[in-house]
């Protein structure tokens, strides 16, 4: 062969193409003839390669393509880093669909599935994970001999006493600030540590295993049925089962020897979710989330790709995960909006994941008690198989609902003097009591009482909010920060007005209404050391706290069993969204919030205090339920055209010029109007976005929608090399979004 023998290779950057690079001179002149044999010695493989007068580490993703570029402008690639490829040509092919569906660079996608040691070039073979356990001294200690008053310690010692060894991040997970004590007790000689395989080794408690019901038996019996490829939705109402169909399911899947990954959303996966999927399956389950450090995260992502565990268990960026033998993958809450990348590389996880399964043709299994309009019209319109569960399990009764007209009401702190009664009368029967308000901090407005002055962001389009633990101003959007003005900058008046309220304040007022009772506040003020919330959540469902206050962190998949009533407080505002999605989202955070209650024997109720009680989205929900308002938002859906029954693609534009940013997007819709298109198309805009101005940026966006994904990115591709070619493009920051989930 020739030696102009060359590659692709992926880097990391804005690179519209892989880059061409010529083999080093000695592999060159050793290649053989056979182009398919001499492929596979390359394709997947990490090399370093010379790049503007620095080593990148990249990733060779094609062999010998025509890139019209002459050899002698190509420099050679410097060596391989590895005795092995990290890709095959399976996970290869998915990151080139994901690629050019989402428009983003092969390279940033490559990187994506990379953990950041390999993108930095450590060596593949893994060092080994750091772990703690008992030493021959620690284990004649009891439980008992620490202080009785000293909770964390005790609970933290017993953890080490129940299990073989801990790692950090399963601390992590399950305790905060325990690095003090963990140092303490190795310097006692109580603990030892040991440098060994990044599966730390734990006993696994064995499980209570229930008999599926028919429903259930049903479910699990279809997806068994199908072969190669299917997408199933698994529609069952909080509290059906429907993780006992996954472990059911995943049982079977393990016993043929393959792998199967579970996605769940960012907030869902607390250590009792891992524990509960361990206990089942009697094996250890391979954790990716974002509380891992950079060396667990290479860890889970070799023992998958080598075969050395069988289940992961992570949020959205783990289904990028190379894996050995995959035969299953699972999306719990399917509907929830963590599985949607909102920037960089704008992706949703459900969709790649069932492209990815349609890829090695098995199956995958999408589960909710909400699901999306576009997950319920694939199912009753065929394309996917559709699996119910209309009962809630173990006999517990679903959850009555009712709305709470507080018009004309003395409401003090948001509150109705019947809510309050109806906690009263909740604690008193020994019921738990969760008070639902989806803004945190004190207040979302402050205001000068003599002339009327508001803080507001000097970066963004938004109000600061109160807070008054820290007395200070912030804004959630920018993560702005100012303390507390003394006197107002517009008039010097000293008298300000906290207007509207938030989970601080609530707290503060239910504090004051209930002083014989434990409140707990869990909101992202209140959780943000590692560990605090898994923490909280435990606590919440050991019923030591008798009012829990949280915004959407405690919406999701959690099980408070002794939960008896649920008032939620100003989700009036959902009703009125600029947004298409917004009552959708709305019915699905009630009904979420709503399934908290009445899990276990007692039965639960659901408060609603509102301004609206004719309001149809409501009287539709409480009447018919989720499938009702569905039928009906699917109905209008599809009259407006709107997804499921159109698709969408949003081009963002942010720019400390607003001129420059309208100018770009008018540039574009000129080039789109320019395309003769075949299937109707139609192009919005370019309008301010919902948040007009953001950390000092403005931001606009152009809409472009056409009735299938086809004809859509047909549509862009006509126009993107132009796109790029533009003078301004280099100039603003902008972004494509592919089904984009907030418009
Ligand atoms: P979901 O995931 O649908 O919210 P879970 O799988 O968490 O529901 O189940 C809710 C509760 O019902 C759990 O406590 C679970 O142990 C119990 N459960 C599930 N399936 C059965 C069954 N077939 N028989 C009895 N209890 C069950
Ligand atoms: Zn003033
Ligand atoms: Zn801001």
């Amino acid at each position: 062969m020739t030696p102009s023998l060359r590659v692709q290779v992926a880097l990391p950057g804005p690179f519209w193409q892989p880059l061409s690079y010529l083999l080093p001179d000695d592999v060159a002149n050793q290649a053989t003839v056979d182009l398919q044999a001499w492929s596979q010695g390359w394709l997947g493989w990490r090399v370093a390669v010379p790049f503007r007068n620095q080593t990148k580490i990249a990733v060779v993703v094609g062999v010998n393509q025509d890139d019209g570029v002459d050899a002698s402008k190509l420099k050679p690639l410097l060596h391989k880093l590895d005795d092995e490829p990290l890709f095959n040509a399976q996970d290869l092919a998915f990151l080139h669909w994901a690629a050019s569906y989402y428009h983003e660079p092969l390279g940033e996608v490559v990187m994506a599935a990379l953990p950041k040691r390999l993108r930095v070039g450590k060596p593949l073979s893994l060092p080994g994970v750091v772990t703690w356990q008992r030493s021959v001294l620690g284990q004649t200690v009891s439980v008992d001999q620490l202080s009785a008053r000293a909770h964390k310690q005790r609970a933290l010692w017993q953890a080490f006493c129940d299990d073989q060894a801990w790692s950090s991040s399963q601390l992590n997970a399950a305790f905060s600030q325990w690095q003090p004590l963990v140092k303490r007790w190795v310097e006692q000689g109580w603990l030892v540590v040991s440098e060994g395989a990044c599966l730390a080794q734990k006993t696994l408690p064995a499980s209570v295993r229930h008999s599926l019901n028919e429903e259930q038996a049903a479910a699990v019996a279809q997806v068994q049925a199908s072969k190669g490829f299917r997408c199933f939705l698994l529609d069952g109402v909080t509290g059906s089962g429907k993780t006992e169909v996954y472990l059911a399911l995943i049982e079977q899947v393990l016993a043929q020897g393959k792998q199967v990954l579970v996605l769940v959303p960012e907030i869902g996966l607390t250590p009792q979710t891992a524990a509960r999927f361990e206990a089942y399956l009697q094996q250890p389950v391979v954790a990716l989330h974002s509380g891992l450090n950079d060396q667990e995260r290479h860890c889970a992502w070799q023992v998958m790709r080598r075969g050395e565990a069988q289940v992961m268990l992570g949020t959205r960026s783990a289904l990028f995960t190379p894996f050995a033998n995959l035969g299953l993958c699972i999306l719990d809450e399917e509907h929830d909006l963590s599985f949607k990348q909102q920037d960089g590389f704008r992706y949703y996880a459900r969709d790649l994941l069932i492209r990815r399964a349609q890829m090695l043709q098995i199956p995958v299994v999408l589960g909710s008690a909400t699901p999306s309009m576009e997950s319920l019209h694939n199912a009753q319109s065929g394309r996917f198989g559709y699996l119910r569960l209309s009962q809630r399990a173990a006999n517990a009764q679903p959850p009555q609902l009712r709305l709470l007209d507080v018009r004309g009401d003395r409401l003090q702190e948001g509150l109705s003097n019947k809510a309050l009664h109806q906690m009263r009368e909740a604690l008193a029967a020994g019921g738990q009591v969760l008070v639902f308000l989806n803004r945190r901090g004190f207040a979302p407005v402050l205001l000068c009482h003599s002339c009327g002055w508001q803080g507001s962001c000097s970066h963004c389009d938004a109000n600061l909010t109160y807070h008054q633990a820290s007395d200070s101003l912030k804004c959630h959007h920018c993560g702005f920060q100012q303390p507390k003005p003394k006197a107002c900058p517009a008039c010097g008046a000293t008298q300000f007005v906290a207007l509207g309220q938030g989970t601080e304040r609530l707290e503060q007022f239910l504090t004051q209404q209930f002083p014989t009772h434990s409140i707990l506040r869990i909101d992202r003020d209140t959780t943000r050391l590692k560990g605090s919330l898994a923490e909280k959540v435990g606590q919440a469902r050991d019923g030591a706290a008798d009012i829990l206050i949280g915004t959407q962190m405690l919406a999701k998949g959690h099980h408070f069993p002794k939960l008896t009533l649920v008032v939620m407080l100003d989700l009036d505002q959902g009703l009125f969204s600029v947004d298409f999605r917004g009552a959708e989202r709305m019915a699905q955070l009630l009904v979420q919030v709503a399934g908290r209650a009445g899990r276990a024997s007692q039965p639960g109720r659901v408060l609603i205090q509102t301004h609206q009680p004719e309001h149809p989205t409501y009287q539709q929900l409480l009447r018919e339920g989720y499938a009702g308002f569905a039928a009906d938002t699917l109905r209008d859906r599809q009259l407006a055209n709107l997804p499921p029954f159109g698709f969408q693609l949003l081009v963002r534009v942010e720019a400390v010029d607003s001129n420059q940013a309208v100018a770009f997007l008018e540039a574009i819709k000129d080039l789109l109007l320019a395309v003769p298109v075949s299937q109707p198309c139609e192009v919005w805009g370019p309008v301010t976005a919902p948040m007009a101005k953001r950390q000092n940026r403005w931001r606009y966006q152009l809409l472009l929608q056409a009735e299938t994904r086809g004809s859509l990115q047909a549509w862009w591709q006509a126009v993107a090399a132009d796109v790029y070619a533009h003078p301004l493009a280099n100039r603003i920051r902008w972004s494509i979004d592919v089904d984009p989930q907030e418009t």
